[in-house]
């Protein structure tokens, strides 16, 4: 065998294997793939027009006709093939579709010309040293490289043009194009004997299957691709929902605020309050949806953390008995509740957190449950100074089928009860739960049949308060107690600043209780010029959300202002745990979250107004 036809041939081997691999494993049907299988198969086709332009120069003398379609075949493919290039450049270059319909005009045009002047222009074919040197010379030739020299033009230009738009920066397999083939231009121009060119391609063919089109580095880019999209969306949408719970509790924060201002109004009439009670009803279970949804957010961010301190036991259980019985209302149900005595009166933990599971589990109980009981039950197991609280719920409600059972900690599953449009609820209640059990560091697991009841079931380790921090809780807890009833706090001067009318209402009508002169203002200006100004006050609340100067910055700019020493406490409707220890480590003197509560507010009125 002739041993320049070496070269064309290992190529057509390595072109199937690619074709083979490619057409076997690939799912990805993007546009620049499909140009990509377009130039393989064209590439292979040169490679064979290639091997019989050996056999046509045999043939030349006697059967002329045949080798020319031949050569003037190979010469048309070369154009193809470089159009293939440019149009896969341009495809992961620019998405522009008038840019697309230019390229195509131009694609039409040149192919049109290639074809007509290539299939007229004569060819000649040139053999030296006993036809191991054969080319082929003649204006059909020149014709060729004068198109080729063009579609590598536009292809720069192309190049020079996207660069800063290119889809994937991984483009060097078209630089790769200009190094290899032009290389090989060369040296063939330079020795005519070699078959270079084709094999060139088909080098470049490898090079963009290692780099852009092999199909398991493709499918991985696409599936980084769609991770990537996904979670940006998944960001968007929890940046939302954490901003638009803050917007909300705002509103809300006023109309709690006020209604429960109402309540005490003894000039309203029976029917009116009744009236009120449904408002505060209905807004604390949309408050409890605003923190489900902002908890939810927070979890799928990352952001929501345990934050543990010491708490009473008896404290929290007596809370959620009281909170259960409110929402039992008119229901004839038999709620039961009970505790192991052994429970040592103040444990380490999250609190607040706690409360909340316990609070979802005895909610859906009094939700699911129509008639029958309600059994409320924390036993303990104490392991040195850690005991473990066994808390369990069970119902004699609607149960849940046993194929739900998997789903039921899924966010926004509500699981039969699409019908009932009478049992409120998202379906987030018990996704946050478990979420918040297992960060806590426990188990919860149900046990339901359905028609008859669910049992609940969570085991929660919490550690033991002893020691010297036990005696310092309890006498807090002493003066605490001592100091049940508000004070009276005539002559002293508070000041409330929050850039929100509504709140400033809600905030003075709290604070009338407490017979002090109040003084409200809408910005962190304000605050600082008072100051300023010589104005002095008792007590600083102190709104944190603020437009253009937020109370963190009004703070920092109160704290410069020489002899200021006015207690401050930051006010803000971001209720999330953790919020009260991080300022307070920013230096503000305490914490209220808003809507404000009664007893929190009576607890930093006694602390800096006494
Ligand atoms: P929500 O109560 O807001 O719908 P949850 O996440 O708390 O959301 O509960 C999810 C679903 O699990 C509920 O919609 C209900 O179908 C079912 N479920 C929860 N607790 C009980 C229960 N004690 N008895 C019967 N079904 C329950």
């Amino acid at each position: 065998m002739d041993i320049i036809l070496v070269l064309p041939i290992f190529s057509i081997v390595i072109n199937i294997i690619l074709l083979i691999l490619f057409f076997t494993k690939n799912v990805n049907n993007s546009g620049e793939s499909k140009i990509y299988k377009t130039m393989m198969i064209t590439n292979l086709l040169g490679l064979i027009l290639e091997l019989l332009c050996s056999y046509a120069a045999i043939i030349y003398n006697s059967q002329r006709a045949i080798s020319e379609i031949i050569f003037k075949g190979y010469l048309l493919y070369l154009i193809i093939f470089s159009l293939e290039l440019l149009y896969y450049e341009f495809f992961v270059s620019s998405i522009n579709s008038k840019d697309n319909k230019k390229l195509k005009t131009f694609i039409v045009i040149i192919v049109s010309i290639a074809l007509i002047g290539i299939g007229i222009l004569p060819i000649e074919l040139i053999t030296k040293n006993n036809f191991t040197i054969r080319y082929t010379i003649g204006p059909s030739v020149n014709l060729t490289y004068i198109i080729s020299i063009i579609i590598v033009i536009v292809m720069i230009f192309f190049n020079i043009k996207f660069f800063k738009s290119i889809k994937n920066k991984n483009l060097w397999a078209i630089y790769a194009f200009y190094l290899i083939v032009g290389a090989a231009m060369i040296i063939q121009f330079l020795q005519p004997k070699y078959l270079l060119v084709t094999s060139a391609q088909t080098l470049v063919i490898l090079v963009m299957y290692c780099t852009l089109e092999n199909p398991d580095a493709r499918i991985a880019e696409l599936e980084k691709q769609a991770r990537d999209a996904a979670d940006s969306a998944n960001k968007a949408k929890s940046e939302f929902l954490s901003s638009m719970s803050h917007e909300i509790r705002t509103p809300l924060n006023a109309i709690v605020g006020f209604s429960n201002g109402l309540v005490d109004n003894d000039k309203l009439d029976s029917e009116s309050k009744e009236d009120v009670k449904n408002i505060i009803m209905a807004s604390d279970a949309l408050l409890e949806l605003v923190n489900g949804i902002l908890d939810t957010s927070k979890i799928e961010a990352g952001k929501l953390e345990i934050i543990s301190s010491n708490y009473s036991f008896p404290k929290i259980f007596d809370e959620l008995v009281l909170l259960t019985k409110a929402r039992l209302g008119e229901k004839p149900l038999d709620f039961r509740y009970s505790y192991d005595k052994s429970i040592p009166e103040y444990l380490y933990g999250d609190a607040a957190r706690v409360k909340q599971v316990i609070l979802n589990l005895l909610t859906n109980s009094v939700k699911y449950t129509n008639n029958g009981f309600v059994d409320f039950k924390i036993n303990a197991i104490r392991k040195g100074d850690i005991i473990r609280l066994i808390i369990s719920v069970e119902d004699s409600g609607i149960g849940i089928k046993k194929e739900n059972i998997d789903k039921l900690f899924g966010r926004f599953e509500r699981l039969g009860v699409e019908k009932d449009t009478t049992v409120e609820g998202t379906g987030l209640g018990l996704a946050i739960t478990k979420k918040l059990v297992e960060m806590m560091g426990g188990k919860i697991v149900v046990q339901s049949v359905y028609g008859k009841g669910s049992l609940f079931t969570i085991s929660l380790d919490q550690k033991i308060v002893t020691g010297e921090e036990l005696e310092k809780l309890k006498k807090e807890e002493n003066s605490k107690e001592e100091s049940a009833t508000l004070i009276d706090a005539t002559g002293k001067k508070v000041l409330v600043v929050d850039d929100n009318n509504l709140n400033l209402k809600v905030a003075e009508r709290l604070l009338g209780a407490y017979k002090c002169n109040i003084e409200c203002i809408t910005s962190g200006f304000e605050c600082i010029e008072k100051i300023v100004s010589g104005e002095k006050y008792d007590l600083i609340l102190l709104d944190d959300m603020m437009p253009k100067m937020s109370g963190k910055e009004t703070f920092d700019k109160l704290k410069e202002i020489p002899e200021f020493s006015t207690p401050v406490v930051a006010l803000t409707a971001n209720a999330i745990s953790g919020m009260k220890e991080e300022y307070l480590k920013y230096g503000f003197n305490d914490y209220l979250s808003k809507p404000i509560e009664k007893g929190e507010l009576n607890r930093v009125m006694k602390k800096y107004l006494r």
